[in-house]
């Protein structure tokens, strides 16, 4: 098989997203009080509405709708103050009703989109010959599964922001989203005695119906990616903002996260789309990535071998890098969709939607563009420092309470921090460090007190110990000489004892100013600070 930057030389590949969220952070169903739990014992959860026992009535669960509505805000969709709920049938022992409650055309949420900034190495996927207005090469048609047209407003708001638009180091591109819409999940069943818990050949099904009825929002994109790596971002970025909106725990491990990918090919300058496949279980945002390129290389080898790609459901498996098929596609009509006469249509009040509104908090991008702003970081910092609420706080009190800046602070939380908090298993939430012990950190090494390779064993011992970071240093006698006279006196002994090389670093070979350094650590038993060696040096020698 050919690779994906191969194939992407002749090929142009069309990704769209279906991304399934679990409303985690709200405490009942979606059309009963019954509790949402993981851990409650099997079927203990349930009640005559989630079991679609005859007569029972299903109520809207309002707090699902407030979490709905804050989705679409914070994904630039307008929020449509008039749908209702659809009945989506199909007979399978998972869902008692025989039908999942759903939506119709139109959804609360219509029509937003996600920016995406791609830089380094993921931009490189994007051949540099890529058309920048995606809207023109994927008109938005008839495509959802809902049986509706999907027609996109191009409303001058779209229509400015369209383009793609090549950056230093990247590029940057809208995703429209073409809608965010409510559903309920299935129950959970497992399958005894047959091979990979598949129900073919299985002895036994179990069902457990606590999860039925459990509010899910999915959201579908335009086929507006173009690479596994945007898809790949484009997920990891909308998990951020529902993260900060606090709508889910968003586990794409446990699945309460899970997406859905779309893909076809068509040859360069093609207008139209291609037959597309739809990959599951793309559990990771690497197998995202590398289910997406996997099937790339697929289609390609299928199309260049004169075959046809068939519009099928795939399954991935990362251990063996393959896509099999799962079944071949159902359409729309096979559902029989119709409006739920238990369920009275949705009228929306202003005030409701700026309910919500007030609720958002500020959203990741907007947290990055102040991060960058007020506190003078890098871009790429900034946005990881923003990306998760928790950290972003931490940041921000360590940054209040460092003498040094905030530079350094984001240096050591980025560079020091996080990896003692990924080995030790801890977070922003669950930190043994303090704000306050990282921001004295900050400082010694924003002073020169210490090297950067010294934070990561202070780092340590503040963890260990609860000290500060002063105290560690001094009692470990870590700190460095910062005193220029000091460091003046140290570096002219140097000088004094290889008058070889100071000549040679006068006539041009500047590297042997390592030597140099080293021999000023040596001389003060690595008390003195490297850099500041260095630039003093430098300073005496021309
Ligand atoms: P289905 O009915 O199979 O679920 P939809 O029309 O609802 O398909 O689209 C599902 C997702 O697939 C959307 O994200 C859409 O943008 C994307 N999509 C639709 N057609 C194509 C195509 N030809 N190539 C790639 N993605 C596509
Ligand atoms: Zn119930
Ligand atoms: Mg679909």
């Amino acid at each position: 098989m050919k690779t994906l930057s191969e194939v992407l030389r002749d090929w142009e590949a069309v990704i769209g997203l279906e991304v399934h969220t679990e409303l985690t952070t709200l405490e009942t169903k979606m059309f009963c009080g019954c509790r949402l739990s993981h851990e409650d014992d099997p079927n203990a959860d349930v009640c005559p509405v989630c079991l679609g026992l005859p007569g029972a009535l299903p109520v809207p669960n309002k707090e699902a709708i407030r979490s709905i509505v804050k989705a679409g805000l914070a994904t630039d969709c307008e929020i449509q103050k008039r749908s209702m709920f659809y009945r989506k049938h199909y007979f399978y022992p998972d869902m008692a009703k025989n039908f999942q409650t759903t939506q119709g055309p139109v959804a609360f949420c219509m029509h937003g989109h996600l920016d995406l900034e791609i830089r380094g190495q993921g931009a490189a996927e994007l051949p540099a010959d890529a058309p920048e207005d995606r809207r023109a090469s994927t008109p938005s048609s008839a495509m959802n599964a809902h049986g509706g047209t999907g027609a996109l407003a191009l409303d001058e708001d779209a229509a400015g922001e369209g383009l793609l638009t090549r950056t230093d180091d990247g590029y940057t591109v809208p995703i429209r989203i073409l809608r965010i819409h409510m559903e309920e999940d299935a129950a959970k069943m497992t399958h005894l005695g047959g091979s990979e818990g598949r129900i073919g050949g299985a002895a036994e099904s179990l069902i457990d119906y606590n999860r039925c009825g459990t509010p899910l929002i999915e959201l579908v994109t335009e086929p507006d990616l173009r690479t596994p790596e945007e898809a790949r971002l484009f997920m990891e970025k909308l998990r951020r903002v529902f993260l900060a909106i606090g709508i889910s725990d968003c586990s794409l491990e446990s699945g309460s996260m899970r997406c859905d990918g779309n893909v076809s090919l068509r040859r360069k300058g093609e207008t139209t789309l291609g037959t597309k496949t739809e990959l599951k279980n793309l559990n990771s945002f690497k197998s995202l990535h590398d289910g997406l390129e996997y099937e790339i290389c697929r289609q390609a080898q299928v199309l260049e071998e004169g075959g046809v790609v068939l519009q099928e459901t795939r399954h991935f498996e990362p251990a063996r890098k393959r896509t099999v098929v799962m079944r071949v596609k159902e359409t729309a009509d096979d559902y029989r969709l119709f409006p739920d006469p238990d369920l009275a249509p949705f009228d929306l009040s202003d005030d409701f939607i700026e309910s919500c509104r007030a609720e958002l908090g500020e959203l990741p991008d907007a947290k990055r563009d102040r991060f960058e702003a007020t506190f003078n970081l890098k871009r790429a910092d900034a946005e990881a420092l923003a990306a998760d609420p928790a950290l972003a706080s931490f940041f921000e009190t360590a940054a209040g309470a460092a003498a040094r800046g905030a530079v350094s602070v984001a240096n050591v939380l980025l560079n020091v921090v996080l990896g003692q908090w990924r080995a030790a298993g801890e977070d922003a939430k669950s930190s043994s460090l303090t704000p306050a012990q990282v921001a004295g950190l900050a400082d010694l090494v924003a002073e020169g007190a210490i090297v950067s390779a010294q934070a990561r064993e202070v780092a340590a011992a503040m963890a260990e110990t609860g000290e500060s970071a002063e105290a560690i240093v001094d009692a470990r006698g870590l700190r460095q000489e910062t005193d220029d006279d000091a460091l003046m006196a140290v570096v002219e002994q140097v000088l004094a004892a290889c008058p070889d090389q100071a000549a040679q670093y006068r006539s041009g070979n500047t590297k042997v100013i390592g030597y140099l350094v080293g021999q000023c650590m040596r001389a003060c038993n690595g008390t003195g600070n490297p850099k500041r060696f260095n630039e003093l040096l430098r300073e005496s020698l021309t």
